[in-house]
Order: C-alpha cells, then structure tokens, then sequence
C-alpha cells in the first residue's frame, strides 16, 4: 500500500515536471522570436524629410520621388513634401 503512493507520488512529481519544462521551454522560445521581430522592426530609424523627425521604418509611408525612395513619417507630411514641391 506505502509503495503504491509513493510510486504515485513519483509518477505526479515526473509529470509536473516534464509539464514545466516543457511550458518553460515554448514560452522561452516565442519570447526569442518576439524579441527577435522587436529589434528588427525597432533597429530602423529613418528621418522625416520634410518635418525631420525620427521615427521607425515599419510606421513609414514611402514615395518614389524623381527615383529616389523617401519615406515619411504620415502620409500628411507626404502630402505636404508633395504640395511644398508644386509650388
Ligand atoms: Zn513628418
């Protein structure tokens, strides 16, 4: 009868613990990814050319201009580059 709930105990305790390792170790690995997408969205920062502010690329609106790639910080300073330019 002892044995038994020892075993018992044995096989609950064997069981938590491969539950736990496991849990940790896919938390562990999506916590990776996310920092990984974090940094590499956050690692770009492109200066507004028309208000010269900083902001990061991923919040971007990009305009092909005369074959030069510009990206803006909202699509209003977009418009407003634009509407400077056709004065
Ligand atoms: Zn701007």
């Amino acid at each position: 009868m002892l044995a038994k709930i020892i075993l018992i105990i044995l096989i609950y305790i064997c069981y938590k613990t491969i539950k736990s390792l496991l849990s940790s170790y896919t938390a562990g690995s999506k916590t990776k990814v996310y920092y990984d997408e974090k940094e590499k969205i956050d690692d770009v920062m492109l200066k507004d050319p028309y208000c010269e502010v900083y902001f990061p690329e991923r919040d971007g609106i990009h305009l092909n201009h005369e074959g030069e790639n510009l990206v803006f910080c909202s699509t209003e300073c977009r418009d407003n580059f634009l509407e400077s330019l056709n004065k």
